[in-house]
This record gives C-alpha cells, sequence and structure tokens, in this order.
C-alpha cells in the first residue's frame, strides 16, 4: 500500500510539498489532538507533527516527530525517517489544495480559465475534479519556486 500522511496545523508548507511529490496527504487545521490522531490511525496515515511530547501523541499508528524548521529539510527528514524514495511518476499528480487525483482535461476546457500564453503554449492540462482548478505543467513549479522564496531566511 501507498504511504500516506496526516499533518497538523504547524505543517501546512510540507504537507503542500508531499502533495506536491504525490503523497496522499491529510492537512490538519487543528491541532494532533487525539481524535486527530485515531482518525489518522484509522486511515493508515502516518502522522507528522511538531509536538514534541510523546504521551500525548500515542495513538498506536505511525508517527513522525519534524524537528527541522525549514520545509526543505522537513521534508528531507521525513523521507529519511521512513527511508522513503518518492516516485518521479507521481510527482505533480494531485491537486495541492484538495489533495484529489487530478484528471486529463480536453483543452478546450481550460480556455478562458488559464492566462492566455499558458493557453497558446500548453497542449495537456489537468483539472481537480474537488475545486475544478486547472493545472498545466509549470503550476507545481512555479508553487514550489514561491513556496521556497517564502521560506527562505535572509
Ligand atoms: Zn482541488
Amino acid at each position: 500500500m501507498d504511504v500516506r500522511f496526516a499533518t497538523d496545523r504547524n505543517l501546512g508548507t510540507l504537507a503542500k510539498w508531499l502533495r506536491i511529490l504525490g503523497y496522499d496527504t491529510l492537512y490538519e487545521r487543528g491541532n494532533a489532538d487525539p481524535d486527530f490522531l485515531r482518525r489518522a490511525a484509522s486511515e493508515g496515515r502516518i502522522v507528522l507533527t511538531r509536538k514534541r511530547d510523546r504521551t500525548s501523541l500515542s495513538s498506536g499508528g505511525r508517527l513522525v516527530v519534524v524537528k527541522a524548521d525549514h520545509v526543505r529539510l522537513q521534508l528531507a527528514e521525513v523521507l529519511e525517517a521512513l527511508r522513503l524514495e518518492p516516485d518521479p511518476v507521481k510527482k505533480m499528480t494531485r491537486c495541492l489544495r484538495c489533495n484529489v487525483m487530478l484528471e486529463e482535461i480536453p483543452k478546450e476546457r481550460a480556455e478562458g480559465r488559464v492566462p492566455v500564453y499558458v493557453y497558446a503554449a500548453c497542449i495537456r492540462f489537468k483539472g481537480c475534479p474537488a475545486c475544478g482548478r486547472i493545472y498545466w505543467p509549470g503550476t507545481h513549479r512555479r508553487h514550489i519556486e514561491e513556496s521556497l522564496r517564502a521560506r527562505i531566511p535572509r
């Protein structure tokens, strides 16, 4: 079975990165409370949290306490702790907002919903069946660059 994650509210950027890599990642806007831990365990998700108090985190499920502050290091930490090698085929197949798998859509459906230059330049588009957002080669890359810029300490 594929590895699936659940992150608590302190790891929103990391959740986005895991989705970029293709991992099914539930992002919880709250803390890693007992409800959240139970739900994650019942769905077979590995919990990622920054909470260090392990006694309050006992859920029976797998858990990684993330120590790094920068998202790139956090990602490395998680992949290393779980000995994971992201599958290149799965990269950029998931909606960054909804976590659902994107579907190929005919080019016409993207018309008027993406910038004109993108429509002219791209052949293949994907859409999110949940939020309707349209993705094209480059969308994910832009997000990666933006999130890196936002997080790089000066
Ligand atoms: Zn979506």
